[in-house]
């Protein structure tokens, strides 16, 4: 009888400990569940992870272990099997990132190790009297211990960040963007998406995804060298035209443990110091990684199971059918996004903060169905991603216990930061009749339904105090509910079968 070691999708990694320290006739488990993958909402979401298990699979034998993989209708039944195929003395994983998938894991009897996978320590801030309450002290924490752009103590460029320089609109003419990384498939891979698309919906883009750790590498550096040197200015811009900007596109990677994050942000800080990127993208992009993708895992892992469902806007509204099919709507920027994550499965995290979770916001729309619906529709949808991004960030479901103050803005603001208002039926500077941009007629009158829940949140209180200051607040009420109807329409994808 050997050891077992349970390897998951989202564990793709043999730099990550305890490999080093395997001995040759440990047995590597892998387990595709049909449960999981039934879920996923997206036919490249399924088809990148299941084509990134595979291939990792084939390098584990080329490493000379034995491996067991199965396909079982969930982990537990998938654990259950090998044990009686294989009867270990120990069956041993890293840690699951998901709370659902830990805790299932310990009941299964898998002894859990510490992940690896994070540059961050969560039992020292755990540990701690005083945790970093903001995203931003966490930030300049880890900048100064990882020693990441700084100059002895001060960080360089004098600042800790530059989202002033970050927040240019979408250039007049559109820009120009570098084209995205690709790898073709191989015939495996095609056969695989082939047979995922008569039961997943969604368009085939597995290509642009890195299924191996060496594509994953090469999109790295490819992101290094063509991409991040143009991410800052225009992060937080959004086009009808383009679903990628320059997005270096490496969450799905990094969070398939096909990257580490330490390597990722080693290779941007060597490029910056190179004279490659400049030190606002450079930044911009850093703080993503060891900021907000760390302080996301932080978070997710001092909640406990009652975070999740946190609704402290009481929001009741079902996500709309065409969202959830990602088919057609009336609304130019929702149909726009909607289209791009179709096409790819993928939005850039504009067009979900500023148009996705700002509408659901806006409208009132359950944030828990907002969150499941992300976490099966996106490539790189996890719990873990979705929980502080949508209940906490993007929909302020958990009462600021994420963000400071609820992140909404109306159709001026999109029409100031992307394109989508061209074209569409709706005006972005009109609340009221006809035309009126539903996003503008619901911002105002969030803020005023919104009014007593919000008064103790003082960063909201310039806002609040305009819209009851509005002459026309009677008429934004009355048009409010037809606004949350146009937001709630649209024509669900027919290819798509909802079984839920
Ligand atoms: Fe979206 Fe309003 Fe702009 Fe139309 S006018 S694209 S609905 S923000």
């Amino acid at each position: 009888m050997a050891d077992t070691f349970l390897v998951l999708g989202d564990q793709l990694s043999f730099d990550v400990a305890p490999w080093a320290e395997l001995s040759s006739d440990t047995v590597i488990l892998m387990i595709e569940s049909a449960e999981l993958i039934d879920q996923a909402r997206h036919v490249t979401r399924v088809s990148l992870y299941l084509a990134a298990m595979r291939a990792f699979a084939d390098q584990v034998v080329e490493r000379g272990f034995t491996i067991d993989y199965r396909k079982s209708t969930n982990f537990s039944a998938g654990v259950r099997e090998h044990r009686e195929a294989f009867t270990p003395d120990r069956l041993f994983m890293n840690a699951p990132r998901g709370r659902h998938a830990r805790s299932l894991f310990q009941r299964l009897g898998v002894e859990v190790l510490t992940d690896k996978f994070y540059l961050t320590d969560v039992e020292e801030i755990r540990a701690r009297k005083k945790r970093p309450t903001t995203l931003e002290t966490f930030q300049r924490e880890q900048r100064q211990r990882l020693n990441i752009l700084m100059d002895g103590s001060t960080p360089l460029g004098g600042q800790w960040n530059f989202d002033h320089d970050n927040r240019e609109p979408l250039p007049r003419d559109g820009g120009t963007w570098p084209e995205p990384w690709f790898a073709p498939l191989t015939t495996s891979e095609q056969e695989l998406v082939n047979d995922l698309r008569h039961h997943h919906p969604g368009d085939e883009a597995l290509k642009f995804w890195p299924r191996t750790r060496s594509q994953a590498l090469d999109q790295l550096q490819d992101a290094v060298e063509r991409i991040i040197p143009a991410f800052g200015p225009h992060e937080d811009a959004a086009s009808a035209d383009n679903w990628h900007l320059a997005h270096s596109r490496l969450s799905p990677a990094i969070n398939m443990g096909l990257l580490h994050p330490a390597e990722v942000v080693a290779a941007v800080s060597d490029a910056f110091y190179a004279g490659h990127i400049p030190l606002p993208s450079a930044e911009g992009f850093i703080r993503q990684v060891t900021g907000w993708r760390e302080w996301i895992w932080v978070l997710h892992q001092l909640r406990d199971e009652t975070y999740p469902s946190r609704n402290f806007l009481d929001a009741r509204n079902p996500l709309p059918q065409s969202w959830a099919t990602m088919g057609e709507h009336p609304m130019r920027c929702i149909e726009g996004v909607l289209g791009h994550l179709h096409a790819y499965g993928w939005n850039h995290h504009i067009e979900r903060l500023m148009i996705l979770a700002n509408a659901a916001t806006l409208a009132g729309i359950d944030p828990q169905a907002l969150s499941r619906w992300m976490i099966g529709a996106y490539v790189d949808g996890a719990e873990w991603v979705m929980e502080a991004n949508v209940i906490g960030m993007g929909t302020f479901a958990d009462g600021g216990q994420t963000s400071t103050k609820p992140y909404i803005g109306g159709g001026n603001y999109i029409s100031k930061m992307t394109n989508y208002c061209k074209g569409c039926a709706f005006s972005p500077t009109v609340r009221t009749g006809p035309t009126a941009c539903p996003l503008t007629t619901l911002y105002w009158d969030f803020l005023l339904r919104n009014e007593a829940a919000l008064a103790t949140v003082h960063r909201i209180a310039p806002q609040r105090r305009a819209a009851l200051a509005r002459p026309d607040r009677d008429e934004i009420q009355a048009q409010a509910p037809h606004a949350v109807q146009v937001v709630l329409a649209g024509k669900r994808n027919a290819s798509f079968h909802l079984d839920s």
